[in-house]
């Protein structure tokens, strides 16, 4: 038999993100006990980034608790660097946290929470009077379901751009994410080629520091651009794209060594749905009190970028607009406001674009 390990504490944390430990940090300065539960590694989501991928928000929108953020040369934070925050973070208010522990049922009972994991080495049994489900909304990269797309050279995430050298590599996809992708890669090395459906890149929605290298690589032929086409299968050695406004022209077949999904991310709803949270609207998003956080189960609240649900392509809710989760959910568990001291800052209502 596999043996478990059994915890009680106040307020169960699921999710090692940033918001998860902003949560974490309030409930210990207001003096409930806590333990953070992470699938992953801390910052797991940031983790899985790109190394050297650098943050759109300025440092001050992506700090947590209060505590600066600060980089060697005030560039915008790498994730090398934020992940080592996030770990300062954590040692510095001692936070509990089990990595490696994926939450995979919450059963409420009377006056408690039940929460299960499966753990890399061994399962954990926790009792709860409050959860907090900090879980994000990027669990998965979207998948385009056509034929190929399993192929060991069909990526749905940007590896360390050198790894491409010399390559042949096709980006699916016309978004910030895309953009990035191509330009790191078209420096690194890579014969680039970038295949979006519209008929021009959304340029306003694309960082301005970003579309217009990609315009002018494109203009000068270094970067190949196949706008208006939509891949329809990837074999061994070519992506077959089709036209979007003449879907029965004859297929453009495209060269390549490795193709690149990054047509972004959805939210995987197992916790929402084991737990009994309603989830509604095209986003599916968990239902809840914005005043106090809590969701229809009482006493578990949702918290960060998990309110939003699977994001379509406008991303609405960031890290930069959620700092305010923490203070709202223990404020309601204490039934006082926090101090405005502790409170986590709060950005305007509104801003919702990550500053550039
Ligand atoms: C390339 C890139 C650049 C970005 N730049 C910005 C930016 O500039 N500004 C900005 O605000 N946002 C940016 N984002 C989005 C950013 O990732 C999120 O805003 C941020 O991570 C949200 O924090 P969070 O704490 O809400 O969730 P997350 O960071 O996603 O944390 C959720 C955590 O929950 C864990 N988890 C999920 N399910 C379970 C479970 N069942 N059991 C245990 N643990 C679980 C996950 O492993 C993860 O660690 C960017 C994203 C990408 C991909």
């Amino acid at each position: 038999m596999v043996p478990t390990m059994s915890h009680s504490v106040e307020v169960l944390i699921v999710g090692a993100g940033p918001i998860g430990l902003e949560t974490a940090v309030a409930c210990r300065q207001a003096g409930l006990s806590t333990l953070v539960v992470e699938a992953g590694s801390i910052g797991n989501t940031i983790h899985r980034w790109t190394p050297q991928t650098r943050w759109f928000s300025s440092n001050e929108r992506i700090a947590i608790a209060g505590v600066p953020l600060l980089t060697l040369d005030q560039s915008k934070c790498t994730r090398e660097q934020y992940l080592n925050y996030l770990a300062g973070v954590a040692s510095q208010f001692s936070i509990p946290m089990a990595c490696y522990q994926r939450v995979e049922s919450i059963v409420r009972e009377p006056d408690r929470f039940l929460i299960a994991t499966t753990g890399l080495n061994e399962p954990m049994n926790i009792s709860a009077r409050f959860v907090v489900l900090a879980t994000g909304g990027t669990d998965h990269p979207r998948r385009l379901q056509i034929p190929g797309e399993d192929l060991p050279h069909v990526e749905h995430r940007l590896r360390e751009p050198i790894g491409y050298f010399g390559r042949r590599v096709l980006i699916i996809g016309g978004r910030n994410s895309a953009v990035e992708a191509a330009l790191r890669l078209h420096h690194a090395g890579a014969q680039v080629a970038i295949a979006y459906r519209g008929r021009e890149f959304p340029s306003e929605r694309i960082k301005y520091w970003l579309y217009p290298e990609l315009s002018s690589l494109i203009a000068q032929g270094r970067i190949a651009a196949h706008l208006a086409r939509i891949p329809v299968a990837f074999t061994a050695t070519h992506a077959v794209l089709a036209s979007v406004n003449e879907p029965d022209s004859p297929h453009q077949q495209i060269p390549t060594d490795h193709v690149i999904v990054l047509i972004g991310f959805y939210q995987d709803k197992q916790i929402f749905e084991n737990s009994g949270v309603e989830l509604i609207g095209p986003a599916q998003s968990p239902v809840f009190d914005p005043v106090t956080m809590e969701t229809n189960v009482p006493g578990l609240f949702v918290a960060g970028t998990a309110i939003a649900g699977t994001q379509s392509s406008s991303y609405k809710i960031f890290l930069e607009n959620c700092h305010d989760h923490a203070a709202r959910i223990v404020a309601k568990i204490t039934g006082k406001p926090m101090a405005s001291a502790l409170a986590p800052r709060s950005v305007p209502p509104g801003n919702f674009e990550p500053e550039t």
